[in-house]
């Protein structure tokens, strides 16, 4: 099957007279002829259906459908993004241990590995998004277990050379994670470029729509964690499961059962059936509107590269961007977030904003409707000016998320908006 096809089919065909539509199945829990039948899920939880922190139907057919887009071998759909960068991490990391970092990632996850995943002894060393094999490397130490980028970082809009980050991961014997939330595998799977694990918030693109928040972890089945030497807990007995070996076990996909039965169980952020439900109909789509994104996205590019309030605009697909050739080679689109700075720094972005009508001011992107967000002010306020800088964040800046709706009203309504900065200009002066 094609992605297009994939979107509407996989994860889910019905036999004869079962419902057409995958059903949401709304129980927490399943029924057992027998104490030995459940003793024996017990033992091994991918056996049968045992309770809802394993397993649930509907978000099963969820998890096989991300990952037949993203040509994995299996998926484990979480409560929100968030908690997929969490369990991603966790699952290769005990405190003592780091992770290599692109300095240009989510605000969010910058917060939970500088400051949350530090508490529980885990440490993040970043590198620029730019850095040469020889930079990365030398980021990399002997406790180092992972390497993590964003495929078109949110909010930079830079892209990941997905390649060199893997070769880097791969000689030093550790998985490339990325995150593909803004690319969604309809313009980029990062698994044929080398990434091991590919992580999402669900609650941007592939849900689309603004009504339920989710993540997942897609494992490509293509790390050798006996080769590697450095991940134990992949190839030595699990005591909380009496004695498994995940690679031994499972194979391909040790990677997903061991987050399933370790991190799931004891965590427990796993997404509700109804959200799942809600998920898939977004992803039922996704190919159809991750083109018209670009599509719309990169119309209105084009008009704000040329308007005198705009200092800089980052957005790959255009020629002139820094990211074009990665996009051209990682891209089949660069998505709807196009990043600009406008002149005047802080002050006039936030005139610029407020003087919006069609386009919301939302904390929120990759929505249907077109969003903007003031990173310096909101998401990332937490951050130092260092650490903007790093993160690829000036004062000026505004995240534009292009949505769905007529690309000429959207480029209207951002016309009047920026006209809206010199009015107050010309009043005060
Ligand atoms: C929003 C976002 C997250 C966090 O996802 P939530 O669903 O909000 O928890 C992680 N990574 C990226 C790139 C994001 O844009």
């Amino acid at each position: 099957m094609r992605d297009d096809t994939k979107c509407l089919h996989a994860g889910y065909t019905p036999k004869n007279s079962e419902p057409r539509v995958m059903p949401i199945v709304q129980s927490t829990t399943y029924v057992f002829d027998s104490t030995d039948d459940v003793a024996a899920v017990f033992d091994d939880p991918t056996k049968a259906l045992i309770y809802s922190r394993f397993a649930n139907p509907t978000v099963m057919a969820v998890e096989e459908k991300i990952a037949a887009l993203e040509g994995g071998v299996a998926a484990m759909c979480t409560s929100s993004g968030q908690a997929a960068n969490l369990l991603a991490i966790l699952n290769l990391c005990s405190a003592g241990d780091n992770v290599v970092a692109s300095s240009q990632i989510y605000g969010g996850t910058i917060n939970l590995f500088s400051f949350t995943l530090k508490k529980l002894g885990i440490e993040c060393h970043y590198v620029n998004v730019d850095a040469s094999e020889e930079e990365i490397s030398n980021a990399i130490d002997s406790n180092t277990k992972a390497v993590f980028g964003e495929t078109i970082a949110n909010p930079a809009v830079s892209v990941l050379d997905i390649e060199k980050f893997a070769k880097v991961a791969h000689d030093n014997g550790i998985p490339l994670i990325v995150d593909n939330t803004f690319a969604t595998p309809i313009l980029c799977k990062p698994i044929e470029f080398g990434a091991d694990i590919v992580t999402h918030s669900t609650t941007k693109y592939m849900d689309g729509h603004a009504v339920q928040g989710g993540g997942v972890i897609v494992d490509s089945g293509n790390f050798d964690w006996k080769a590697s030497g450095k991940f134990p807990d992949f190839t030595e007995p699990d005591d909380s499961y009496h004695g498994i070996t995940y690679v031994g076990t499972y194979g391909k996909p040790a990677y997903i059962l061991k987050a399933r039965m370790q991190l799931m169980r004891d965590f427990g952020c796993y997404p509700a059936a109804h959200s799942a439900f809600l998920l898939n109909l977004g992803l039922e789509t996704l190919g159809l509107r991750m083109r018209q994104y670009c599509e719309n996205a990169t119309k209105v590019a084009n008009f704000l590269k040329d308007r005198e309030e705009i200092e800089s605009i980052s957005y790959p697909a255009l020629e002139e961007d820094k990211y074009h050739e990665l996009a051209k080679k990682y891209l089949k689109g660069s998505s709807g977030v196009i990043s600009v700075v406008i002149k005047g720094g802080r002050d006039n972005a936030i005139k610029f904003m407020d003087s919006l009508k069609l386009a919301s001011n939302e904390v929120h992107v990759a929505d249907i409707r077109t969003c903007v967000l003031h990173p310096a002010g909101e998401t990332h306020r937490q951050l130092t000016d260092e650490q903007l800088i790093a993160a690829g964040i000036e004062p000026g800046m505004v995240r534009v998320s292009v949505g769905l709706e007529d690309a000429d009203d959207i480029i209207d309504d951002l016309k009047q908006a920026l006209d809206a900065i010199n009015k107050a200009d010309s009043l005060n002066s």
